[in-house]
């Protein structure tokens, strides 16, 4: 990354002498995360023209290069000097894990180093071809929104994610499939990405937008906007920014059909009650175009064993979604240490499901997936460092109950 670019010298203070040179100790500007725009000011700052930046993003998202050498039609001497001053890095892999089914895990360093770790999992389709491909994107490491059902929100909120590292985990999960593979032949693989990972991807706005912009840009990733999607747990003032900058498709972690319940579970919802949130989705869907993803919201459920999976919430539901063009995705509840939840039975989930299709809602159940090497929804947290005092928190209550459990035993 631009901002931890520090010379090996100042690190380790060695190679020090007498006659030596002052180094040059200016950050090199990394190029992964940069949008067109940005780019093309780039290269109109080091006197070049602007199609430079369509050049190099093809190179850089296209062909997965990071070597300047490696770009053929750049001159020899516009490679010397982008080596000098800038780099194309995407953030460290310290641990990567593919599973049985298909599914791919990456944990990733970022920033700073020690405990600044987020996940990315990619999820083939679940069928024969395992054509469609979908990664599930973090933006922050942690999440201070913390949703009572949810590992990361254990752990706190540590910091943003850069553009940089959000647009540098679909670079590493794209160039997974290619290791092997001559630079000419290189195709991307990925065909979906959810921003659904770590992180409440509205809170941390501008790189967000700022990577997606580049997961639709035809230098870069050239995806369909239909296939690119935001999941937000429902920070309206954003959805309405959003819709003025992006055009994707939006998904509503949900989880519950009325503010009791979703003030408990997600406790966002206290600042911006279901009302308001409904009222922010159908004016994201108004903004239509004919050729807008925003033909309906993707409604995100999680299945909490008699928490809200009774009949009386898929009728409440039914009435809350009546006028929100919207397909409902029920998802089985994946218990991580000290949940306070359970999973709703098969049973349950099947009749929840029903009761939606009766209404006219297209609902589907979510296949657990990646369970052999924990990258399964909820579980993303892993073994992802937790330094805040929120994890601490957790940690005690969790203990405390436990004592308040034995001492009633
Ligand atoms: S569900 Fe999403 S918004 Fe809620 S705490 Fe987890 S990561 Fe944050």
């Amino acid at each position: 990354m631009a901002h931890e670019a520090v010379s090996s010298s100042s690190v380790t203070g060695e190679h020090h002498n007498a006659t030596a040179q002052p180094e040059n100790t200016t950050p090199k500007a990394n190029l992964m995360g940069m949008s067109r725009a940005e780019l093309e000011v780039f290269f109109e700052g080091l006197g070049e023209k602007k199609f430079r930046a369509g050049q190099v993003m093809k190179w850089i998202h296209q062909y997965f290069v990071t070597d300047f050498a490696e770009m053929t039609n750049i001159s020899a001497k516009l490679r010397e000097k982008l080596e000098r001053i800038s780099e194309i890095k995407a953030p460290e892999v310290v641990h990567r894990n593919y599973s049985k089914d298909g599914t791919r895990k990456w944990v990733f360093r970022v920033g700073d180093g020690a405990g600044s770790l987020v996940e990315t999992v990619l999820i083939p389709a679940d069928d024969k071809t395992g054509a469609r491909k979908t990664l599930c994107i973090s933006s922050q490491v942690g999440c201070a929104l913390d949703c009572s059902f949810c590992s990361t929100g254990k752990q706190g909120f540590q910091r943003d994610l850069t553009s940089d590292e959000i647009i540098g985990q679909l670079w590493v999960a794209n160039q997974s499939y290619m290791e092997d593979v001559e630079i000419a032949e290189r195709t991307r693989s990925v065909t979906n990405v959810v921003m659904m990972g770590m992180g409440e991807p509205l809170l941390n706005f501008k790189p967000v937008v700022k990577a997606m912009s580049l997961m639709l840009d035809d230098f870069a990733y050239g995806m369909s906007k239909r296939r690119v999607t935001l999941s937000t747990s429902g920070v309206v003032p954003m959805m309405d920014k959003l819709s003025e900058e992006l055009d994707v498709a939006l998904a509503i972690s949900l989880h519950a059909p009325n503010d009791a319940l979703r003030n408990e579970l997600v406790p966002i919802n206290k600042k911006y009650p279901l009302e308001q949130l409904i009222a922010a989705a159908q004016r994201y869907i108004r903004k239509d175009g004919n050729e807008s993803a925003r033909k309906h919201v993707t409604i995100e459920y999680v299945m909490l064993d008699g928490v809200n999976d009774q009949a009386e919430h898929s009728q409440q539901l039914i009435k809350l979604l009546k006028d929100l063009p919207s397909k409902i995705n029920l998802i089985p509840f994946n218990p991580f240490p000290h949940a306070p939840y359970g999973r709703s039975s098969r049973n349950r989930i099947i009749a929840f499901q029903k009761a939606l299709s009766d209404a006219g809602f297209v609902c589907t159940i979510r296949q657990t997936r990646g369970d052999d090497i924990d990258a399964a929804c909820g579980q993303l947290v892993g073994q992802v460092a937790d330094r805040t005092r929120r994890a601490e928190q957790w940690k005690k209550k969790v203990a405390q109950q436990g004592e308040i459990i034995r001492s009633q035993g």
